[in-house]
């Protein structure tokens, strides 16, 4: 029901649902949007940010701590991150073009960051 003349458009950036994988290092890793930023539908882009928050931190308190963690511990989580993320990526994405018209995935412009 809103004015259309009273809205503005943002840009909107989402990863791909296939998250790249590259070799991991041992003392650095992503979670939350910083590895998978998704469309704002479907409410899942903060809690996938807390559920890998509490992944990272479980695999860490199981390996005795933060020295415990090797390159092998960061690329077992990473690859965690490609099923649970795309799952949640491609329903938010499904909710976006149902409510606001998203376009598909192939349809949007890829951009390099
Ligand atoms: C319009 C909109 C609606 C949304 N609605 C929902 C919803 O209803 N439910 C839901 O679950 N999710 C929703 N989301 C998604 C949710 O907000 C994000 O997925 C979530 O905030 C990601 O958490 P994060 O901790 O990964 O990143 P962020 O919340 O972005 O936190 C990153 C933090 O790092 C800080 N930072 C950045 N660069 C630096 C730097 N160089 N040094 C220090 N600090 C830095 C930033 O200031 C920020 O505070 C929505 C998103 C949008 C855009």
């Amino acid at each position: 029901m809103q004015d259309s003349s009273q809205s503005a458009i943002r840009l909107i950036l989402s990863a791909r649902p296939e998250i790249t994988t590259w070799e991991p290092f041992s003392r650095v890793t992503l979670l939350g949007d910083a590895i998978h930023v998704m469309p704002p539908k479907g409410v899942m882009g903060a809690n996938t940010a807390l559920r890998d928050a509490a992944d990272l931190a479980r695999r860490i308190s199981l390996a005795g701590g933060v020295d415990g963690i090797d390159q092998a511990a960061i690329g077992d989580y990473e690859a965690s991150l490609g099923g649970f993320a795309r799952t949640a990526i491609e329903q938010s994405w499904q909710g976006g073009i149902k409510s606001f018209g998203l376009k598909l995935v192939e349809q949007c412009e890829l951009i390099a960051l």
